[in-house]
């Protein structure tokens, strides 16, 4: 997806980067910040900023201007950016955010023909239309290769059956990319890719699913009954399975999962960091007491960790390298290192940490949505080892 014509400077991209969060930190600090804990405290996705968001162009991060969207020269490293700075103040927004201006659009912009483009890559990109990508079902998780939702042919496309669970978006949805199978007996490779637009009849939302984590991010169970998608909202590019090749693009949703977990810990660390020096016990701050200073020294270098692992692998996705295993690595670092960064913020907090009133426990309770979205941490782990020929 990367639009580079000319060479990879790090210079360069280190400015676009840079620039890019600027302008959007204080878009997060003036209209996301203020509004991320009633977000979460009722569960609500949050259309207004969504929509705003998008119309500031954001979502078209990832894609060229010829597809709606922002003509970065360094798309990858930039959409890290924009995941990890609204993950500063939400987790739940960013993470629909991150389905909204990546996954969920990637397939159309590769797969889709011209007629796809008009009608849902680019109101997607302009925050007109949101979108989802639909892969577990209640019965298959880690092991994609087992789902059941079947995509039977007949007369000028296909018909679906099944069910999704835990689809990102699903009950704001307008379109959905869903992954059936055409052939079970071919396991991954019988795997393909419809988009269905959720206004087609035989599409229901089984229900919106209520969490601990992310709570304002909208999570659905969905049904398919005999849900009838023609030719041309079939993903493929006609001659390997279409879901192979949108398996690339989950790659890279790896390094934007870890962005979610570095921006999360960045919130806990200087929460914890500020409550440090104002917090006073046995007569003075408790940031004085070694064993709160170490335990922000660790926290500070689990981020740096992740920071590090995270924006490296970006790097790698924009200057066109493999990235299979420093994408799985970055999940792991960012996700289970900032889960650690996020229980200590907790237990420098005290008893405040506990109440609703103080944001760390919100950070706590997101902080486990990257360590499973997208793949468990071991799910990582057995990507890593494959690559290391086991
Ligand atoms: C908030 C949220 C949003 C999500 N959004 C989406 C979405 O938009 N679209 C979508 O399709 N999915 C989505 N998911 C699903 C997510 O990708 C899955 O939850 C995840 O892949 C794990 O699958 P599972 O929950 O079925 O767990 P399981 O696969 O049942 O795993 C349970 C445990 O077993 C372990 N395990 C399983 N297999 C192995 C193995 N081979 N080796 C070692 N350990 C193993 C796992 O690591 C885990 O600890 C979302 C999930 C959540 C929680």
């Amino acid at each position: 997806m990367s639009q580079q014509a000319k060479p990879f400077d790090v210079n360069e991209m280190r400015a676009e980067a840079e620039e890019f969060r600027h302008h959007l930190a204080r878009w997060v600090d003036e209209r996301l910040a203020p509004q991320a804990a009633r977000l979460d405290e009722e569960g609500d996705f949050g259309h207004e900023l969504f929509r705003e968001l998008g119309e500031l162009g954001y979502y078209g991060a990832m894609y060229p201007e010829s597809a709606g969207g922002s003509g970065l020269a360094y798309p990858y490293t930039c959409f890290t950016v924009l995941c990890e700075e609204l993950a500063r103040a939400s987790v739940s927004f960013a993470a629909s955010v991150c389905m909204q201006g990546s996954t969920a659009t990637h397939t159309i912009f590769k797969w889709g023909g011209a007629a796809l483009h008009e009608a849902y890559l680019g109101p997607a990109l302009r925050g007109e239309k949101i979108g989802a990508f639909a892969i577990t079902e209640p019965n298959s998780g880690s092991d994609a290769a087992s789902l059941r939702t079947r995509a039977t042919a007949c007369e000028g496309g296909f018909r679906l059956n099944g069910s999704k669970i835990f689809t990102t978006n699903g009950t704001v949805a307008d379109f959905i990319t869903v992954v059936a199978t055409t052939d079970p007996a071919k396991g991954l490779k019988g795997l393909d890719l419809f988009l269905v637009p959720t206004d087609t009849p035989g599409f229901s939302v089984g229900r919106k699913l209520d969490k601990f984590s992310v709570r304002a991010s909208d999570t659905a169970e969905l049904v398919f009954d005999d849900v009838f998608v023609p030719h041309d909202h079939h993903l493929n590019d006609g001659q390997a399975s279409g879901f192979l090749n949108a398996y690339k693009s989950l790659t890279v949703d790896r390094i934007f999962t870890a962005a979610l977990a570095l921006g999360n810990g960045r919130a806990a660390y200087d929460a914890a960091l500020a409550y440090a020096k104002e917090r006073s016990q046995f007569g003075q701050p408790i940031g004085k007491f070694q064993a709160v200073q170490f335990k922000l020294v660790d926290m500070l270098a689990l981020l740096e960790q992740s920071r590090l692992y995270t924006y490296h692998a970006a790097e790698l996705a924009d200057r066109g390298d493999p990235i299979t295993t420093e994408a799985a690595l970055s999940k792991i670092v960012a996700g289970d290192g900032c889960n650690q960064v996020c229980q200590m913020a907790m237990s420098i907090f005290g008893g405040y940490g506990l109440m609703n009133e103080f944001p760390v426990q919100r950070f706590l309770r997101d902080a486990y949505f990257p360590v499973v979205g997208g793949g468990t941490s071991d799910i990582m782990r057995l990507i890593v080892a494959r690559q290391l020929g086991f």
